[in-house]
């Protein structure tokens, strides 16, 4: 018996006693699990074959942040709806739509995961984007997909910016370009994050940025491309978080063979090595027929793949999340005094991990957002900011 008070657990037992007047929910018939957690999403980018040819340079020329926040109101639900309470949301969010999301979740206009949002990418000139000259330098083009921050002056006042406006993770692109940022570089990142509490996260993709970010002592590090056994090594003994975004094999068009076998392997050597693992995916792209969170949640065919036992996949997917958001004093844990998030399965993902694929209940912060597998929001919509406003 969970006993659940102004949106938080108040007693866990065998013999609660039920107060007057409560709310019974029966899931006896189900798997109580914690919510689960998705540590690498862009919830405001969906590029797609028709019309950008899954190129989100021409997402970002097409579509207007108003839009994309939009898009991510309803992605965030649809991360909900599969059993996400919590989503890190990476960059690559227009202006801000990713804080935007935040704030109108967290004062209660709609239903959504808790995001953990990182604002704008900072990156060193041209960001992730090779535009041409007259795009990125009469146009400005790169921005606001991407802040670019080349001299030390730029790099603190580009951490400045995404805190002033209300990023709860700093993320940075370690080496997107040849130039990408040093040691001492990424060690000016994580202090001046440090000073708004905040911590950093490095989109990796060579084996010398991932030396230089392990080096400096990132908090997290994002995708596999740079990982190697030795890497994977010091990331255990410095509890370093590894988001390596482990895209499945039948998601025809955002892998391929070669990728997918180094993916595989990857993961279970990181795994072999007790590195932290979470779960993310980067699924940031239509894919037809599917929603954002069930595309999301297909993720754990790699990690099945990879010889990943049931409970590891699951601890992945919820305590090592909760630690690599920083929520596990808060949010997460199925604990008195924690926000009341939880969802239930058919079934026991210990011994089955699929079965996560089908959420039949959903409740956050207290609420049900999701019962007999439907959705059943009304509780979450509100025409004002019920739980206050959010300076920050
Ligand atoms: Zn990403």
């Amino acid at each position: 018996m969970i006993l659940i008070q102004n949106g938080r657990f108040t007693a866990i037992g065998a013999n609660v006693a039920i107060p007057a007047g409560a709310t019974v929910v029966d899931l006896s018939q189900l798997t109580v699990v914690p919510g689960l957690v998705e540590a690498h999403n862009h919830l405001a980018l969906t590029y797609k074959e028709d019309p950008e040819r899954n190129s989100y340079y021409l997402t970002h020329i097409l579509e207007d942040t108003p839009f994309r926040a939009i898009q991510a109101a309803s992605n965030g639900i649809q991360m909900l709806a599969s059993g996400f309470t919590i989503v890190r949301d990476m960059g690559n969010n227009g202006n801000y739509a990713d804080i935007a999301l935040r704030k109108a979740i967290e004062q209660g206009w709609l239903p959504g995961p808790t995001i953990i949002p990182s604002g704008l990418i900072i990156g060193g000139l041209g960001g992730q984007f090779s535009p041409t000259p007259e795009m990125a330098f009469d146009k400005k083009i790169v921005y606001p997909e991407y802040l670019e921050a080349d001299t030390r002056d730029e790099m603190i006042k580009a951490v400045r910016q995404n805190a002033l406006v209300g990023a709860r993770v700093i993320k940075i692109c370690v080496d997107c370009k040849p130039w990408g940022y040093t040691t001492d570089e990424i060690r000016l990142f994580i202090s001046e994050a440090a000073k708004a509490g905040l911590k950093v996260e490095g989109h990796v993709q060579t084996v010398e940025g991932a030396r230089r970010a392990v080096d400096a002592g990132i908090w997290s590090i994002a995708h596999d491309r740079g990982m190697t056994d030795s890497i994977h090594k010091v990331m255990a003994q410095k509890h370093i978080f590894r988001a390596g975004t482990e895209t499945p094999i039948s998601l025809v068009g955002h892998t391929t063979p070669a990728q997918y076998k180094f993916t595989v392997e990857m993961l279970r050597n990181a795994w072999q090595n007790k590195v932290p693992l979470t779960f993310s995916t980067d699924a940031d792209y239509y894919v037809p027929g599917k929603t954002r969170g069930e595309v999301a949640i297909s993720f754990i065919e790699t990690w099945k793949a990879a010889g990943i036992p049931a409970p590891d996949i699951l601890r992945a997917m919820t305590v090592t999340g909760y630690e690599v958001s920083e929520t596990e004093r808060t949010r997460g844990p199925i604990k008195v005094g924690m926000a009341a998030d939880l969802i239930a399965v058919r079934g026991n993902p210990l011994d089955n991990i699929d079965v996560l694929r089908d959420v039949q209940f959903v409740l956050k912060n207290g609420m049900v957002f999701k019962q007999g597998g439907v959705m059943t929001p009304g509780a979450f919509f509100n025409g004002g900011p019920v739980n206050g406003i959010n300076r920050r």
